[in-house]
């Protein structure tokens, strides 16, 4: 039975449905038939070509990927046929540079990107460096886990990153696929979350997830925030990608506070405006993070496996990705879409 794979082939275009022979393995990679792949903001983004560089094409997109273990390259002996495995965004990196000697694979600039650099999961099969897979329990759910290979590490990371202590307030700005997650790792790592979005039924599932508060990110957004938190928060999470829920997320932390940036606008909303003064007298902070470590991968998915994250999803078939892109586009998504191979 031959692969077939949804291909960008060119930007701002459908994703092309394609019938091709089933890769093989290099050195060091295994081959995975696909079971599910979560749909993530970032794969529109490849698909429109918003970042700089934009991704070459063809280019398979797709980084929420789950499967079995179908083949063995030369050289992997720490897996096995037949293993349940995830492979996240985080497709390779060099392991001698700087950064990834100091743990931050994420920056290493020789990284690879499934669904951007390397082909990703909206594919029955796919290809990947062994050493960056993620190896799942046997019976695990792998429609319900997907969405944890981006949108699960990446909030986890963007926590680890915000240097809270248990009991401090962290916002969430933006409750989409990232933010409903994140505001069950923030509970879980014991703070106080504190969701911001515009949609009502997004607040609405905001608080029961966990959150402490919803506040609509109206114009009295900032002074509702500070009211509920008795002076600010301690630490922000930006999910959304309108610049001005960054702007608004500084003005929401309290002097000392950490800003964390995940959400990317890409193209002109990529700038905003900051006060200089508040920053530099109030020694707030703006921190970046880029999705996660194969270290902090494991830990995130450690959370979901002991049930204490949950990503809400929706499945639909592979055959509809590009209806998912599109409601995606459109904003009709709560939690996570999560398209499915094996019928
Ligand atoms: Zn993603
Ligand atoms: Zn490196």
């Amino acid at each position: 039975m031959p692969s077939t794979a949804a291909v960008i082939k060119a930007l701002k275009q459908p994703l092309a449905f394609e019938c091709r022979e089933i890769p093989e393995p290099g050195p060091g990679e295994v081959l995975i038939r696909v079971a599910a792949c979560g749909v993530c903001h970032s794969d529109l983004h490849a698909a429109d070509g918003d970042w700089d560089p934009p991704p070459n094409v063809p280019i398979v997109p797709g980084h929420e990927v789950t499967g079995h273990v179908l083949r063995l390259g030369t050289g992997v002996n720490h897996l096995s046929v037949g293993d349940p495995v995830g492979v996240a965004w985080m497709g390779g990196a060099c392991g001698r540079c700087a950064a990834c000697l100091s743990g931050m694979e994420t920056i290493c600039p020789s990284g690879e990107a499934t669904g951007y650099t390397r082909d990703g999961g909206y594919a029955t099969h796919l290809v990947a460096r062994a050493d960056f897979v993620l190896p799942l329990p046997k019976g695990a759910d792998l429609v319900a886990l997907a969405p944890i290979l981006c949108a699960g590490v990446t909030t986890y990371r963007a926590l680890k990153r915000a240097g809270a202590k248990a009991g401090d307030f962290v916002g969430v700005i933006g409750v989409g696929g990232l933010g409903h997650v994140a505001i069950q790792y923030a509970k879980a790592m014991g703070y106080r979350a504190v969701a911001v979005d515009l949609a009502p039924e997004k607040l609405e599932l905001a608080l029961r997830l966990g959150a402490e508060a919803a506040v609509h990110a109206g114009p009295d957004a900032v002074a509702r925030v500070m009211d509920e938190t008795g002076g600010g928060l301690h630490a922000a999470l930006v999910t959304a990608t309108a610049p001005a829920a960054f702007e608004q997320a500084l003005d929401m932390t309290r002097p000392g506070g950490t800003t964390v940036f995940v959400g990317l606008p890409g193209g002109a909303g990529d700038r905003i405006g900051v006060s200089i003064a508040s920053l530099a007298n109030w020694e707030r902070s703006i921190r970046g993070s880029n999705v996660g470590t194969r270290a902090d991968l494991a830990e995130a998915m450690g959370f979901a496996l002991r049930g204490l994250v949950h990503c809400t999803t929706e499945t639909m078939p592979f055959s509809a990705a590009n209806e998912a892109l599109e409601r995606l586009r459109q904003g009709t998504v709560t939690g996570r879409l999560v398209l499915t191979m094996e019928e």
